[in-house]
């Protein structure tokens, strides 16, 4: 593994300015492509797990977090609030508090439920500048987010697909955890609710994990303010480890925030909030996933995923009408001026299909295909390859080729 930090610049990512502020990076094109692949996979696997999509602003009134907890028990960690108009707006620390209004701006009924919001949105926290590099540590967060409201019966099952998300996810990402941990709460008074509620959540999860056949650890003092969570844990290229997905129980937002269902006896009932992140934030995913492949991202996350290389400018023309056939792809053509073949093959070391046109390939409309991992594939019809390449980004296969 190496320093995200310094591939991030070498293969031109993502960069920060002073003038913009550390801990507040910006993403370049090619970082940008990746980030726009992962959401997109998040977005659409969201959708088919029956989750609905919302925007919701990444600032609120103070009332908001005092209402949900976060002032009291993680004032710490949030900007200062802004003076407005007689009152005071912070930058949020969190997205639950958005989406339980959301919830409480409907009726619902137990017909309805489970309800699950899903949002990749922004929030904020204000690290000290002494702890921030690249993008694992940032002030500016793009956070992977959903709840879901559903009754006590719901949770187990809910949580236990959430965990499946994270899995298929983490298969398509070639992430592998490093353990998956029960956070559980620590002494001292910064956790709110009911004894018996952390007692009732802390068993469910414990279940799902075990119905789930992972082997996991208990850490006391992890918990979040509100309830106890499974958190998926990854380590870096420094050996330090961080949570990157995470499923948690929380009994005490929908009471703060007085949500409920209708039930089926017509009385009004309170739904639970299964938060759940599959990947984090996408800061920390991409940070990840930089190291995990030293920069060499699976084919649907690569920047470039085809780049097509005429020995000669007479082939040119071939490489330029083979590009237009790569609908779907991120391609680039590297011809002769940009040096000899040997050096443009180096310099795009790390996209995971390279393809070489000489004259007999442009005559025949083949490719003479070289894999990232040093194979080289006998010539075959530019159609065929690109059919394979297509359906191998298409259904985020972590494998380059199969055999
Ligand atoms: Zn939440």
């Amino acid at each position: 593994m190496s320093d995200h930090r310094r591939l991030g610049r070498e293969l031109e990512l993502f960069d920060t300015d002073p003038l913009m502020g550390s801990g507040l990076p910006y993403w370049l094109p090619d970082g940008a492509s990746v980030r726009h692949a992962l959401e997109e996979y998040i977005r659409s696997a969201e959708r088919r797990a029956g989750y609905q999509h919302v925007y919701s602003p990444v600032l609120g009134k103070r009332e908001l977090y005092e209402l949900s907890g976060h002032w009291a028990h993680y004032r710490d960690d949030m900007f200062p609030p802004m003076d407005l108009g007689g009152e005071q707006v912070v930058l949020r620390p969190s997205l639950c508090p958005h989406h339980a209004l959301i919830y409480r701006s409907r009726l619902h009924s137990y017909r309805d439920l489970p309800v699950r919001m899903a949002e990749l949105g922004g929030m904020y926290r204000s690290e000290l500048s002494g702890v921030l590099g690249g993008l694992s540590r940032v002030r500016a967060i793009q956070l992977n987010d959903a709840h879901i409201f559903c009754t006590l019966d719901q949770v187990a099952d809910e949580a236990q697909a959430a965990l499946a998300m994270i899995r298929r996810a983490y298969a398509a990402l070639g992430i592998t955890p490093s353990r998956y941990r029960l956070s559980l709460p620590g002494a001292g008074g910064k956790y709110v609710g009911e004894q018996e509620n952390w007692g009732r959540a802390t068993d469910l999860l414990r279940d799902v994990l075990e119905r789930s056949g992972l082997d996991h650890e208990p850490a006391g003092g992890e918990a979040a303010f509100y309830g106890p969570k499974i958190d998926v844990q990854v380590v870096d290229s420094a050996g330090r480890e961080s949570t990157l997905s995470t499923v948690q129980v929380d009994f005490h937002q929908p009471e703060q925030f007085d949500l409920h269902y209708i039930g089926a006896d017509g009385a009004r009932h309170r739904p639970v909030m299964v938060h759940r992140s599959i990947i984090g934030s996408v800061e920390r995913a991409v940070a990840h996933l930089i190291e995990q492949h030293d920069g060499a991202f699976p084919a649907w996350l690569a920047p470039t995923q085809l780049v097509i290389l005429p020995i000669t400018e007479a082939e040119r023309p071939a490489a330029q009408a083979l590009a237009r056939r790569c609908e779907n792809l991120r391609v680039d053509i590297a011809g002769p001026d940009r040096g000899s073949l040997g050096a443009r093959v180096r310099e795009n070391r790390k996209v995971p299909y390279q393809a070489v046109i000489g004259a007999r390939e442009a005559s025949a409309d083949q490719v003479a295909l070289r894999l990232r991992d040093g194979r080289r594939l006998d010539p075959m019809p530019a159609a065929e390859v690109l059919d394979r390449i297509a359906a191998i980004v298409g259904a985020h296969r972590p494998e380059l080729w199969g055999r």
